[in-house]
């Protein structure tokens, strides 16, 4: 699915001599690289505050915990999604409530979104699944209307642009309250273990969500709220400073796969192309509202386990994201949620298929996917 060795082929001397540098000065939490780090995350995203922790998952929890989320509080996140998102609402008592998303960018639907606030409700957090955004001018809409927080789950979609319906452009997890962020491996920016961030504009959220990282500290041994302990190791940090100057050129290269399959496949009745926000389909060569974290097509001729099997059999990588609706796992199951208010999910949970999707992958690679499924279908 991702070709992370070879992806490092091209920037291991930089990459081993910024570790190199860690090692040789021992400055393995909190040393330069992590603050050099930070702020060239900010300066990338146009972001007042990047707030790096241990992972993505850490980075929700934590950007919750700033909001001063109290227990009983509904926070309402998309039910196609990882697990991840629910389970630190969960975590802190908060209570989550699941809603469908759109068919066609498998992003939340604002209208379920609407439908699902009660007086209790007191964030949002969408998910700007697969690599493009959920649509920001609506939640922002509704999150004014109804004095609520909106918090963008951005482990998925670093790099991408919004454009607003006004034509204005912002990045990805700079457009709500807070934002997080998760560098796993194979993340579009992924460092070699785990690795997160929290971004920011709000000065006092900023300081408050850098003493809960550190144990709630604002002066040193003075614990004046509950934290946790969530860092970004220094290591992590000279990787992906080596990174981040690539990332445009990565999520450039992640687009032309997706042209490419694209290309194969339109056309085809048995298949549904992702699509775009702006209905590019990420064919224009300019467009950076896609960052195709995940390519990820629809086989709507009730085949896409058999696809998958032969898949397996020719050797081909592929991924079923997401194959159960959060709101049909054991731990989120709840009588509130009705089926019928799922329709979406619980159609795209079977028809759902991600094909290979990466910085390295050549011609030869995507015409063997491509061929392979085309004579399947
Ligand atoms: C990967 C991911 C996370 C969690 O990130 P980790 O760094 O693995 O904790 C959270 N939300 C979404 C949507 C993700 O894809």
């Amino acid at each position: 699915m991702v070709d992370l060795t070879g992806q490092y082929e091209d920037i291991r001397e930089e990459v081993n001599r910024s570790i190199q540098q860690v090692m040789d000065t021992a400055a393995f939490i909190n040393g330069p690289e992590v603050q050099g780090f930070q702020k060239e995350l900010e300066e990338y995203l146009g972001v007042k505050h990047v707030i790096p922790c241990a992972n993505g998952t850490d980075a929700l929890q934590i950007a919750m915990m700033g909001l001063g989320l109290k227990p009983g509080d509904e926070v309402i996140t998309a039910d196609f999604t990882f697990a991840a998102t629910v389970e630190v609402i969960a975590l802190l008592g908060l209570t989550p409530v699941l809603v469908d998303v759109d068919e066609e960018t498998f992003n939340i639907d604002p209208a379920a979104v609407r439908k699902a606030i009660t007086p209790k409700t007191k964030a949002i957090v969408p998910v700007h699944l697969f690599g493009q955004c959920a649509p920001m001018d609506e939640l922002l809409e509704i999150a004014e209307e109804h004095g609520l927080f909106l918090i963008e789950d951005n482990a998925q979609a670093i790099g991408a642009t919004h454009t607003f319906k006004d034509g204005s452009k912002k990045k990805a997890g700079t457009m709500g309250h807070v934002a997080a962020t998760s560098f796993f491996p194979s993340k579009n920016l992924g460092c070699y273990g785990d690795g997160g961030a929290i971004f920011t504009n709000d000065d006092d959220l900023a300081h408050f969500i850098r003493g809960i990282v550190n144990h709630g500290m604002y002066e040193r041994y003075h614990h004046d709220v509950i934290g946790v302990n969530s860092r970004l190791d220094s290591i992590q940090a000279a990787v992906l400073r080596a990174k981040l100057p690539r990332l445009d050129t990565y999520c450039e290269r992640r687009r032309q796969a997706a042209r490419k399959y694209n290309q194969a496949f339109r056309g085809n009745k048995e298949l549904i192309l992702p699509k775009t926000v702006n209905n590019c389909e990420g064919i224009c060569s300019t467009c950076d509202c896609h960052v195709f974290h995940q390519y990820t097509l629809r086989i709507t001729n009730g085949k896409r386990d058999a696809l998958a099997a032969h898949l397996s059999e020719k050797g081909i990588p592929f991924g079923i994201y997401y194959p159960i609706p959060l709101h049909k796992q054991k731990a989120y199951a709840d009588t509130r949620y009705k089926e019928a208010d799922f329709p979406v999910t619980n159609q795209l949970v079977k028809e759902v298929i991600s094909l290979p999707m990466h910085t390295e992958l050549d011609d030869e690679q995507i015409s063997y996917i491509t061929t392979t499924i085309l004579n399947f279908i």
